[in-house]
Formats: C-alpha cells, sequence, structure tokens
C-alpha cells in the first residue's frame, strides 16, 4: 500500500471541492471546521473514497437543503472525523445493516458505499460509528488511532 503522513484538512478540502456541485443543486452548504495540523497515516486515495462516500450519503439523505458539517477532533489516542448531516436520521430497526453488502434503501443504490468504508478503514486499524443525531439527521464518526513515529 501507499501510507503517508497526510493532512486531513488537505483531504476534506478536495472532497468538499468535488462534491460541492452535487450539493449546490440540492441547495446544501457542506461547512468545515479543520486545524490544519491534524495528520493521519493513510493511503491518501482511499481516504478520499471514505468521505466521498459518506458526504454523498449524507447528499443523497437531504430533500430540501440544509447543511452537512465536516468536524474533526483529536484526543491522545485518535484523530476523529465526524461527518453529521441534516436528513431523516436511521431508524433503529436498520442502523446494524448499514455495510452488509448490497443493503440499501434506495431506488438505484448498490448498497456497496458503507462496506467498501469500512473495508478500507479496517486497513488503516481505524473504524465507524454510526449514530442517528437526537435533534435531526445523523452523525458518521470516523476514528483514527494515532500512530507515533
Ligand atoms: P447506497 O448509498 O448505495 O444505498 P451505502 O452502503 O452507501 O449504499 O448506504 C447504505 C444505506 O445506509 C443507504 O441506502 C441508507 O439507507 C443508509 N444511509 C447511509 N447514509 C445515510 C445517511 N447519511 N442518512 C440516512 N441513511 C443513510
Ligand atoms: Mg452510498
Amino acid at each position: 500500500d501507499n501510507k503517508k503522513m497526510e493532512s486531513i484538512a488537505a483531504m476534506i478540502h478536495d472532497v468538499v471541492v468535488l462534491l460541492q456541485p452535487q450539493a449546490k443543486m440540492k441547495n446544501i452548504e457542506i461547512e468545515y471546521t479543520i486545524s490544519k495540523k491534524e495528520q493521519i497515516f493513510c493511503d491518501r486515495s482511499q481516504v478520499k473514497q471514505v468521505l466521498i462516500n459518506l458526504v454523498k450519503n449524507a447528499i443523497e439523505a437531504m430533500d430540501d437543503g440544509g447543511k452537512i458539517r465536516l468536524i474533526t477532533h483529536s484526543t491522545d489516542t485518535h484523530v476523529e472525523i465526524n461527518i453529521v448531516d441534516e436528513g431523516p436520521g436511521i431508524p433503529e430497526e436498520i442502523i446494524h445493516k448499514l455495510g452488509e453488502p448490497f443493503f440499501t434503501t434506495k431506488q438505484s443504490g448498490t448498497g456497496l458505499g458503507i462496506m467498501i468504508t469500512k473495508q478500507i478503514l479496517e486497513r488503516h486499524h481505524a473504524f465507524l460509528e454510526i449514530k442517528a443525531n437526537e435533534q435531526m439527521g445523523s452523525t458518521f464518526r470516523i476514528l483514527f488511532p494515532v500512530i507515533m513515529n
């Protein structure tokens, strides 16, 4: 593989630039707050694919405008990226099915995005947490372990 220390801000920026037109068409604003210095040891194109999958899902979940927020946060042990949307949230009874191959609730979905996301994260010793927000929408949280070098 092709892992290096990569700036989270730069990867998020690239993905937002890529998906902005699609968001704009649905009147969705993508907002991100990140500190420049957060870096993770990763394969840049694979982590961008993860972000693309999750931000696309957020866009697809929102029908009449609203906001998607990308928020990073670091602790002693982990660097996390939160993708927070204002969609309908995820019903309790299907939340555990997300990431099963071909599980989709969309007319023309593939049901592969979250599965691929989880596979990529596994290769980075990282993982995904999914939760329905209390007020509105859902949060997909990616947790990367901090690697000392
Ligand atoms: P697909 O997007 O092709 O349906 P995914 O694996 O990306 O496949 O997502 C699987 C399912 O998870 C979706 O069909 C949808 O039901 C649910 N889902 C994913 N992201 C969100 C989200 N941000 N809000 C609500 N439901 C979501
Ligand atoms: Mg998807």
